[in-house]
């Protein structure tokens, strides 16, 4: 029997009215002979509000209590789910991340899974029930509740679907896809119905708005076929999986833009050994993911390093940043919090060159300076002042999608 696990997003279990149509889609899986498990985030708003209770306590909640708090969003839709397919006349069993155990490391609010034990799941699915996981929680090996960071009910349902070899994992959600471009912002995107593992992680910010990244992470790491579709319609939406040669021959699968990151630039670093080391252990070691990282040329002994890392961790690598450059005798810290993150991407890029001149070249004619370029083999990202962030998505998607269909040479 096939088995397929369905996960359901925040605005897919928003209401009592959405939540008996969720039924209802898994009402139909289980009538087309599959067996069925089931990943909920909690109903749309709920984590944002228990977050928000927290603060209203507390500056900097001790993790622990927050994840107590905020895993309860998720106990309630599984809850509700499990009544609603009973409605129908589906059995069906709700089980906490606890019950079930997914088991995680222990730090609080971004707990990474570290095993599954699938004894429960099988048993429940042998006995013909649906089961409903509460996503996004786990707990640690002394038996604390933790959560996955935002998002994380995906990683929780493609990890769930790793764990249990399923045939598919669906991921539905408010959006039919994953699009070339943010269609809020561009009118032209289009829908990609086939995308590899490695283009969605690249394509951070098209992706994470519809994905969490490091479920796609997981889901290259297992093989798992993934499915990101809408939960309001039966249309197919996009396929996430292995790449293969078809799929090379697009240059430029999408245009991603971030605005979640700050730039944060240690000015006048003596240039000597062991500097960006102890910055970005002491970084590393505070479990701060650092994105981008520039280091000028060095003048007369000196040089400026600059790192983006997301916005909400800014705060905290300031302070760690400005301890460093106290230790080691730099001039001052920096911080911008208004600026864009612009990528292309596309597996093409492996066997297609000049996309990074004609990308440089676009935002040229569009007047807008780039402060830092990275890139990797199918991606190259610009930072960028915000403002100009929309302008640049909009001219890079006509330049390179738009123009570009069908044809792949850039000189
Ligand atoms: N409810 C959690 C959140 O809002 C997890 C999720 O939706 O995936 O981040
Ligand atoms: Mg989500």
């Amino acid at each position: 029997m096939p088995l397929i696990v369905q996960k359901y997003g925040g605005t897919s279990v928003g209401n009592i009215e959405r939540i008996k149509n969720v039924a209802r889609k898994i009402k139909k899986a289980v009538d087309e002979g599959n067996q069925v498990v089931v990943v909920s985030s909690a109903m749309t708003g709920e984590t944002d509000r228990l977050i928000g209770l927290t603060r209203e306590l507390s500056n900097r909640p001790n993790p622990r209590e927050q994840d107590m708090v905020v895993a309860t969003g998720e106990q309630v839709a599984i809850g509700l789910v499990a009544i609603a397919l009973q409605e129908l006349g589906v059995p069906a069993i709700s089980l906490t991340g606890w019950q079930v155990p997914i088991i995680t490391d222990n730090v609080h609010t971004k707990a990474r899974i570290k095993k599954i034990d699938t004894h429960r799941i099988r048993k429940h699915l042998d006995e013909g029930k649906v089961v409903i996981v509460a996503g996004f929680q786990g707990v640690s090996e002394d038996g604390d509740i933790t959560t996955l960071g935002r998002g994380g009910s995906d990683t929780s349902a493609v990890a769930l679907a790793a764990a249990l070899k399923a045939d598919v994992c669906e991921i539905y959600t408010d959006v039919p896809g994953v699009f070339t471009a943010d269609p809020r912002i561009v009118e032209n995107a289009r829908k990609i119905p086939v995308i590899s593992y490695e283009e969605m992680m690249e394509m951070a910010s098209l992706g994470s708005k519809v994905m969490q990244i490091r479920s796609v992470e997981f889901g290259a790491k297992y093989g798992v076929k993934i499915h990101v579709r809408s939960s309001f319609n039966d249309e197919e939406g996009t396929w996430i999986m292995e790449e293969n040669e078809e799929m090379e021959k697009v240059v430029v699968r999408g245009i991603s833009h971030e605005l979640k990151e700050s730039r944060i630039t240690v000015v006048r670093v003596p240039d000597k050994p062991g500097v960006a080391a102890k910055l970005f252990k002491a970084l590393g070691d505070k479990n701060i993911v650092v994105d981008m990282i520039v280091q000028n040329v060095s003048h007369k002994g000196f040089t400026d390093i600059s790192f983006t890392v997301n916005k909400t961790d800014a705060d905290y690598a300031e302070e760690i940043a400005r301890e460093v450059a106290k230790e080691v005798g730099a001039e001052d810290v920096e911080r911008n919090d208004k600026i864009a993150k612009i990528s292309v991407v596309g597996l093409g890029m492996k066997t297609h060159s000049g996309v990074a001149g004609k990308m440089f070249e676009v935002l040229y004619k569009e007047g807008i300076n780039i402060y830092a370029i990275s890139t990797s083999e199918i991606k190259i990202s610009c930072l960028i002042d915000e403002k100009y962030a929309e302008l640049a998505v909009r001219a890079l998607h006509e330049a390179f999608i738009e123009n570009m269909e069908g044809d792949i040479q850039y000189e």
